[in-house]
């Protein structure tokens, strides 16, 4: 049997590939990477980390706004906001510093050896960076993924971005059309629009179906109020312009409209970057992505994929866990993914975010009947709220989400966006099978909600748990107040009150 000089080589030093070099090390592995560009890969880039910091920008940009003259605040002058300003901070700051970060930690104080430059595989056992040859005993494929273009004239006009473009801006668009109401594409028009950008939104078919109703109509009865456009069953026929993007033009129900921008970011998914492994004859899919089994082996044996490469579902905690599992395995340790464990989501709705995970409340019915919703606010929001005046109905819609900034303010002053709240229970096992929340601070705690759900936590477990108080995530006091009903019903009134945007 040959001796290789590395136990593998993990192709590709992203959230996938340094994770799993770094897991690989410390049991007692001998890894390389082959990175090109940084480590860490995208998500600093461009995506999470990056997203971010503008969602921060985003928050602060709408809340002077808001705050502007109210109360105690003096009266702004907000026509320096500045979106491709704030961006080129993250530029000269955020990407280098993450960058030097991420090299620090893997080289220096893990001791993992990197290859810098763009790897050629050679074969399953050699890859060749500025032309010296490495070997290993495995090969991890961890490539990542790139925004997936669809085929529309006028695709490649100036004025057509995608992810990858926002970090660049060097001007603010002034109307901007996203296609595409994913969770990327949703964030970004929430994180465009406080920018005095004109945002609508086009989507083929629902934006986004995988969310509860609830926080679907908390987003978009947010978005109305703030002029972002929304619409859905569009089917995208040009991008028209002469010598830049000009307008969208659509057909929607039938009729041809025309969406006047100068601006389009497109954000319709992710293709796998797996054409480096092609020749090496592992199977790939109908999205591009690399075909694993559940412990991250490809057909061909001693290849691996992990991460984005390895297709969906496209998050940082399935990129560094796919690494994990890989790693374990080619140490002789056997694992699997774990699909009982589920997996949180969120998306950035400048000043809050929506998080959620388990099951909606529509799946939940379909798979328990009649469930109990713990929820806050209960029933419709006013329509025309009045900066610092109290409202009759107030205990209907208004119980305040303490989050970690500002919530209160957004409730106080007239904002009616100061949160929700809802935990799904099935009444029979008294088990809990979902959580969502759009508020501020409570994306933490959705992380162990995540193992609560898998463990099969029950209501009565929760109303044991020590609250801190005042908490962004309601669960453990809002829970206590029925568990002690010994056949659980939820609070008196559970009609639901009808309110889609
Ligand atoms: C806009 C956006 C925002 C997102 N935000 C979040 C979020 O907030 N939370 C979350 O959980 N997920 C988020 N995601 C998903 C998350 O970013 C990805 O799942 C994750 O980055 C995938 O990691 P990866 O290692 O597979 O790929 P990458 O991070 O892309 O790493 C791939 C690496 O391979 C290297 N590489 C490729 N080819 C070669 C070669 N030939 N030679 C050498 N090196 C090579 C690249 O340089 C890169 O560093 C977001 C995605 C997008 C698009």
């Amino acid at each position: 049997m040959a001796n290789y000089e590395f136990d593998a080589i993990w192709f590709g030093g992203g959230a996938a590939g340094r994770f799993g070099a770094a897991f690989h090390k410390a049991l007692g592995g001998k890894p390389l990477i082959v990175e090109k560009k940084c480590l860490g890969g995208e998500c600093h880039i461009n995506r999470c980390a990056f997203e971010n910091f503008f969602a921060d920008q985003a928050s602060m940009a709408e809340l002077l706004r808001l705050y502007s003259g109210k109360s105690w605040y003096p009266n702004l002058d907000l026509s320096s906001i500045s979106m491709a300003k704030a961006v080129e901070t993250y530029r000269k700051v955020g990407q280098k510093a993450f960058a030097d970060t991420m090299k620090h930690q893997t080289e220096i104080q893990l001791n993992v050896e990197v290859a810098w430059g763009e790897g050629k595989i050679i074969d399953k056992n050699t890859v060749e960076v500025n032309g010296k040859i490495y070997k290993g005993k495995n090969l991890v494929i961890g490539a990542g993924s790139r925004p997936t273009m669809p085929d529309i004239p006028g695709i490649d006009l100036p004025g057509v971005m995608t992810y990858r473009d926002h970090p660049e801006i060097r001007k603010d668009p002034k109307k901007m059309v996203v296609i595409g109401g994913g969770k990327i594409g949703i964030g970004k028009a929430a994180m465009f629009a406080p920018f005095n950008i004109e945002v609508t939104v086009l989507e083929k078919y629902t934006c986004l179906p995988k969310w509860d109703r609830d926080v679907r109509n908390y987003i978009f009865r947010d978005f109305k109020r703030r002029g972002i456009k929304i619409y859905e069953g569009v089917d995208v026929k040009e991008i028209k312009g002469k010598g830049k993007v000009e307008a969208v033009v659509t057909e929607i129900e039938g009729k041809i409209m025309e969406f006047p921008c100068d601006t389009v970011m497109v954000s319709v998914g992710l293709t796998p970057n797996s054409e480096v492994a092609k020749p090496l004859g592992v199977k790939v899919g109908k999205e591009n992505e690399i075909i694993i089994d559940k412990g991250c082996r490809t057909n061909v044996p001693g290849i691996y994929a992990v991460g984005d490469v390895a297709g969906s579902p496209y998050f940082m905690a399935v990129a560094r866990k796919r690494g994990m599992v890989a790693a374990k395995n080619m140490m002789g340790k056997e694992a699997q993914w774990d699909d009982s464990l589920p997996i949180p989501d969120h998306i950035y709705v400048p000043p809050l975010e929506a998080t959620m995970v388990g099951l909606t409340e529509a799946e939940a019915r379909e798979k328990y009947g009649d469930v109990v919703l713990i929820q806050v606010p209960w029933g419709p929001r006013p329509k025309d709220p009045h900066p610092e005046e109290y409202y009759p109905g107030f205990e209907n819609w208004s119980l305040p989400i303490c989050g970690r900034t500002h919530t209160l303010n957004l409730l106080f002053y007239g904002q009616g966006r100061n949160g929700l709240m809802k935990a799904i229970v099935d009444p029979i096992s008294r088990k809990y099978v979902g959580f969502h929340s759009v508020g501020d601070g409570a994306k933490d705690g959705f992380q162990y909600l995540s193992y609560l759900l898998k463990i099969g936590w029950t209501i009565d477990q929760m109303s044991e748990l020590h609250e801190i108080f005042l908490n962004p995530e309601h669960f453990i006091q809002l829970s206590r107040l029925v568990a002690g009903q010994e056949e659980l019903k939820g609070y008196a009134a559970q009609v639901y009150l009808e309110e889609d945007f």
